[in-house]
């Protein structure tokens, strides 16, 4: 397929080529297991150009929800209602009181923002900045943040965040994003520039080491083609982030336990 990039393995630089796909691929994606350190990630991921547009995440992910709705509407609808349930009892959630502690006032940069919904929640000491790959979605963030000062930028990760200048925000947050991101690394270290020395990433990836994953097998929610991209688990986050340079302030049992499909971490930018 022309939209396709063939890659080496994200978190060693690992080219694994020439081994057999992985028995969790869906043709045409190719996932592959790095034969030097673990990791499982998809080899031929989409070109950026695809991902603004007739790949955008918006529409696959419909696309995959209706899917899943379709095989067992009652585990869909079971799997969404206890968040949702959760933040309308408490009126909060993680992000949001992840945010006001490890983050200072100031600029705040959600890196995949989506429409935007996420840095909306934020309290208003944070101004909200974000870069975000489809077209689509990165109008709707950027009439949801220019009231508050802030703006998007579109456009895929690398190239967005070369136009900010270096130590500009107090915060970053990628949550759901590092998954989506052919080159994790590279992004890391240009987030790393762009964060003022001591402040901090909020990352949340969904856990390949989950158990859920092990049980559901192909049928793991955390699989999105071609979507996601990196399938991490606890460790190999952890050393992606140690590599590109940060300093790993949190991941704890709790942050990260198999029961559920996705893990968060805290990272500080020394
Ligand atoms: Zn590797």
């Amino acid at each position: 397929m022309s939209t396709q990039v063939p890659r080496a393995c994200p978190l060693c630089g690992c080219d694994n080529a020439s081994r057999p796909p992985h028995r969790y691929s869906r043709p045409p994606w190719i996932l592959k297991g790095c034969s030097q350190c673990g990791m499982v990630y998809l080899e031929n991921p989409a070109r950026y150009s695809a991902l603004a547009n007739e790949l955008a995440w918006e529409k696959t992910y419909a696309a995959e929800a209706e899917t899943r709705r379709q095989r067992n509407p009652f585990l869909y609808r079971a799997a969404r209602a206890p968040k949702a349930l959760w933040q309308r009892l408490l009126g909060r959630d993680k992000l949001v009181s992840w945010a006001a502690r490890y983050f200072s006032p100031g600029p705040v940069l959600d890196v995949g923002c989506s429409g935007g919904h996420t840095l909306e929640r934020l309290a208003p000491q944070f101004v909200p900045y974000g870069i975000e790959i489809s077209e689509e979605l990165s109008r709707l963030a950027q009439e949801r943040f220019a009231p508050r000062g802030g703006r998007v930028v579109q456009g895929d990760a690398l190239t967005a965040l070369g136009q900010f200048d270096a130590g500009f925000f107090t915060g970053v947050i990628m949550t759901s994003f590092l998954e989506h991101e052919p080159e994790p690394h590279a992004v890391l270290s240009a987030a790393g520039r762009v964060m003022r020395p001591g402040c901090c990433l909020i990352v949340k990836v969904p856990n390949y080491g989950s158990w859920n994953r092990a049980v559901r097998g192909a049928l793991w929610c955390g699989f999105r083609f071609p979507d996601h991209v990196n399938y991490f688990t606890p460790p190999g986050l952890r050393a992606l982030l140690v590599q590109a340079g940060f300093e790993v302030q949190r991941c704890g049992i709790f942050d990260r336990f198999p029961t559920s499909d996705n893990m968060w971490l805290v990272a500080r930018r020394p």
